[in-house]
């Protein structure tokens, strides 16, 4: 008994040793090699448990670095935490040093986050050490000091809103407007969920430091007012921006009207219908319909937010003026298509002439590539788009012959297991991001020029560095 005894003991007390001289030995987290992964029945099984200890093991080290120094042993991350997994199951006594709460920051952020907090406590040799730290991380948040550009976590298939919130984080005039004080001070008097929500996560992508954050907020409030993103599928990222604007631009008229009942007399501006999404947002089409029986006429309006372009079939390569040519081609509509004419009181051929009344401000166009199997057609576009060929009599205006991109969405795979990027350009910096989820990377104009794109962001004007305070 007592021999059993003692020998657990012993056999406990080398397990404590190894993993203290691991925990001292260890110089820095690796990625967790698959090779290591593979016939583990821990990860088969177990693989929360496994990230779990992982993430105590990156904090683990952030503490043990700061706190013994000078061993120099390497010091594997899986053997590691496979020693205190294996520790932690034979005796739950080992104490797991207290965790730094893990924010959204980099790993090496949370390292130099702790590395400066610690400074205070250090002794005088390690003062300098803690000061080489504190320099580098000087150098790391002028590094990543880069507003309205923030990576986003993926909380589970999110990509696809991960690209929309990109996309509308470098809309400049619209960053600007929401993060204005006097849109905060109305929004917090009306109950706008969704607007409070994405201002703060707006506030956080361009005034916080971080080079990613968890838009985990917007993704429950959304979830909550539109029930059709309440999962963990792939969403197509063109139906949810249309929804986040409406969304976003039915909370804003709340504020206007509530506004307005407050103080009538200083918001005599504010219609009813029209808010800041709508300004920037919405165009309008026109439509001539030409009757083939008796050459009557008809016009009619309709207001867009997106415009839906179709690709052409059987060619692998098109530009986007194609797209735009086709979307704006006459069409005849014929059999059941017909439409009743006024003056003949009958349902008759009906030429059909399609123009852009009002170009928007912000103009989004989204390229039709579901049709029933992904379209791949490499539509080609520049950075430079001239809507002119396509504005009807009454819009014509030389300022419309030079739109700006700022942001492209690309879709790779298919239609229910692919993945969403974004490339945007930021106005202070002027230069282009590549955002894949968390990841954030530059990239060269010529990279923007994209075979899988999905949607184009074009501004009527180039943007300037927004006015926000804080900035
Ligand atoms: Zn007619």
């Amino acid at each position: 008994m007592s021999s059993t005894s003692s020998q657990h003991k012993r056999t406990s007390e080398d397990s404590t040793s190894q993993l203290l001289s691991h925990l001292q030995g260890w110089t820095g987290p690796a990625l967790l090699p698959l090779s290591d992964l593979k016939g583990s029945v821990i990860d088969v099984f177990l693989p929360g448990l496994w990230v779990t200890l992982h993430v105590i093991c990156i904090n683990t080290f952030v503490l043990r670095t700061l706190q013994s120094r000078g061993s120099g042993r390497q010091v594997n991350l899986t053997e590691f935490t496979r020693t205190l997994a294996s520790q932690l199951a034979v005796d739950s006594s080992v104490a797991v040093p207290v965790l730094p709460q893990l924010n959204s920051c980099s790993y090496q952020e949370t390292r130099l986050a702790n590395a400066s907090k610690q400074r205070t406590n250090t002794s005088s040799s390690a003062q300098v050490m803690a000061n080489d730290k504190h320099i580098s991380a000087v150098k790391l948040q002028t590094r990543w000091n880069r507003p309205g550009v923030c990576g986003l976590d993926n909380s589970g298939n999110s990509c696809y809103l991960n690209v929309v919130l990109q996309c509308l984080c470098s809309t400049v005039p619209l960053v600007e407007h929401l993060l204005n004080q006097d849109t905060r001070r109305d929004l917090a008097k009306s109950k706008c969920r969704f607007a409070e929500v994405f201002v703060r996560l707006l506030e956080e992508m361009w005034l916080g430091r971080s080079s990613s954050c968890a838009p985990l907020e917007a993704r429950s409030v959304l979830s909550s007012i539109l029930p059709q993103f309440n999962n963990y599928c792939q969403q197509d990222a063109q139906e949810l921006l249309l929804f986040l604007l409406n969304t976003l631009h039915d909370d804003l008229k709340k504020t206007c009207s509530s506004t307005r009942q407050l103080r009538p007399e200083q918001n005599r501006n504010c219609a009813a219908d029209f808010t800041i999404v709508s300004h920037l947002f919405e165009g309008q089409l026109s439509y001539k319909t030409l009757c083939m029986h008796c050459d009557h006429q008809a016009h009619s309006k309709q207001a867009f937010t997106v415009l839906s372009l179709p690709i052409p079939t059987d060619i692998i390569k098109c530009s986007i003026q194609d797209c735009l040519s086709l979307f704006f081609e006459q069409t005849i509509l014929t059999g059941g298509e017909q439409m009743l004419c006024s003056v003949c009181g009958l349902r008759r051929e009906t030429v059909v002439l399609t123009s852009l009344d009002k170009p928007p401000e912000i103009l989004l166009l989204h390229l039709k590539r579901w049709n029933q199997v992904k379209l791949r057609t490499n539509v080609g576009f520049s950075m430079k788009l001239d809507l002119t060929p396509f504005l009807s009599s009454s819009a014509q205006n030389a300022s419309y012959s030079s739109y700006h991109l700022y942001a492209v969405v690309n879709h790779t795979g298919h239609l229910n297991m692919g993945h969403y990027t974004a490339l945007c350009h930021n106005a202070p910096a002027q230069v282009w991001h590549c955002f894949d989820d968390s990841i954030v990377r530059e990239v060269q104009d010529r990279v923007v020029q994209s075979p899988n794109a999905y949607m184009l962001l074009y501004s009527c004007k180039p943007f300037q560095k927004p006015k926000i305070q804080g900035l």
